[in-house]
């Protein structure tokens, strides 16, 4: 290692040593009874995000995110850009839930469900533990080094096409990775573009991205309380702590016997007798290895364990407060807007959309100018499309009846003669209504503007 040259006052960050290298963390993994719980969500977590793309309900996808097509399903309901005000309330109510479920259970996400810890800690740290064998943690042969990032190479392809699969649907990906790459160059760039970064994350960056990149980390200082259920370290319990032998011969009495394997088991390197800390993940390891300890000592368990701060200070933890009472409101609110905006939703949209109305040109007796009607079919069925233009404006084209794919949208240029008697200081109102072939009708207003004087 090298010396710094200004030795730093404190850690500066658990994943840099002092000289300010990457302090590279090989965890000792505490096969405790949390791990064995958080092992089992974790692998049925897995099998579902390589599930999920498959799954339908009534007819459509769980989850589909096809930018391309600008078609965003979830749970089986098809949002289109134009429906901002849902989308928005579906993104408030994700937020909500997750604030509630940190008040509640900490960062119990981070642990148990983040596809960052859940894919790190059960997926790739597995498999170098594997590939690596005996030689962890001394000089490792290099074709034991080459299998693990051969096998990497594998289970982040494998990922990085599920990946696309949210975006582009799982047969559309099957049929690319069957197919030559020059027929589909896109998605073959963005499969290798994506497995590069799988890459970079899992076998390189790994912890950092919870503790320097992820933003919803920062978050806990708002989101937390002392209430809040957080993995902690009794410190009245523990302290004052120190070796066995040291507490026989000088009467400590602290529980801790300053073995070091909770910090030993931290994928994130820090040492959670510090008290809470940003870079805690809720991932059990150190409770798990002190549990082991403390039935070795022969002390009950949960020197490190689930708690509130306050239980942990001595006081008492309330469930009931402020904040468990705001967020379910929120979500009640935002969900039950969103339930009614999708009950009352209509099977189609049509508007004017702004456009060149202003700019007109007189032919005879007549004005004429061009407005854009944009059409959307939001339902997952051909609709035929009849306009009805109100007297005294009349449309010229043959464009209606016009058909539209489902969930298709197309924007049409209307020409619009209306005789210029019809335009009162150089105003008049157009006046259509849309129908499609299932009950669909809407109608529409646009001001046209025209001669600012009825010729005499
Ligand atoms: S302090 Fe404990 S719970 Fe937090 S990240 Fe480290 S091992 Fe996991
Ligand atoms: S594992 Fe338990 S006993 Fe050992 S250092 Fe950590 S808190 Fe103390």
């Amino acid at each position: 290692m090298v010396e710094p040259l200004i030795e730093p006052p404190e850690r500066v960050l658990s994943t840099l040593n002092p000289d300010g290298t990457r302090r590279w963390m090989r965890p000792k993994v505490a096969m405790g009874r949390w791990w064995r719980r958080r092992r089992v969500v974790a692998w049925l977590l897995m099998i579902l995000f390589s599930l999920i793309p498959w799954l339908k309900i009534g007819g459509k996808p769980v989850m589909l995110l096809d930018v391309v097509h600008r078609e965003f399903v979830f749970g089986g309901t098809v949002f289109q850009p134009t429906e901002v005000l849902l989308l928005a309330l579906l993104l408030l109510g994700i937020f909500f839930g997750i604030f509630l479920i940190t008040a509640i259970l900490g960062r119990g996400w981070c642990g148990w469900a983040c596809p960052q810890t859940v894919y790190l800690e059960f997926l790739y740290r597995p498999l170098e533990r594997w590939a690596e064998g005996k030689h962890r943690g001394k000089a490792i042969p290099w074709w034991r080094i080459g299998v693990k990032y051969v096998v990497y190479l594998v289970f982040s392809l494998h990922l990085a096409n599920t990946f696309l699969a949210y975006f582009a649907g799982p047969r559309q990906v099957l049929e690319w990775s069957f197919g030559s790459p020059a027929d589909h160059p896109a998605a073959f760039a963005i499969v290798l573009g994506v497995t590069a970064l799988i890459m970079f994350d899992f076998a390189f960056f790994r912890e950092q991205m919870c503790t320097l990149v992820c933003p919803y980390a920062r978050l806990q200082a708002v989101l937390l309380d002392r209430d809040s259920l957080i993995i902690g370290y009794d410190e009245r319990r523990g302290e004052p702590r120190g070796k066995m032998r040291r507490q026989k011969t000088e009467g400590k009495q602290g529980d801790c016997i300053d073995c070091g394997l909770c910090v030993a088991a931290c994928p994130t390197g820090i040492d959670i007798r510090e008290g809470l800390q940003l870079e805690c993940v809720a991932c059990t390891q150190c409770i798990d290895a002190c549990d082991a300890v403390m039935d070795k000592i022969k002390r009950p368990r949960g020197l490190i364990r689930f708690a509130s701060q306050n239980t942990l200070s001595g006081g008492q933890s309330k469930f009931l407060r402020p904040r468990v009472f705001v967020y379910p409101a929120l979500l009640l609110l935002v969900f039950g807007a969103l339930g009614f905006g999708l009950s009352h939703r209509d099977s189609s949209e049509a508007l004017f959309l702004r456009n060149q109305a202003s700019t007109w040109a007189e032919s005879g007796e007549d004005v004429v100018q061009t407005v854009l009607l944009h059409l959307n079919n939001r339902t997952s069925e051909l609709r035929t499309y009849e306009l009805v233009v109100e007297s005294p404006s009349r449309i010229v084209g043959g464009q209606f009846p016009f058909r539209l794919d489902a969930l298709g949208m197309q924007t049409l240029t209307l020409t619009i003669f209306t005789p210029s008697s019809a335009f009162h200081d150089g105003r008049c109102t157009l006046r259509v209504t849309v129908r499609d072939d299932a009950g669909f009708e809407q109608e529409l207003e646009q001001t046209l503007f025209g001669p600012p004087q009825v010729p005499e």
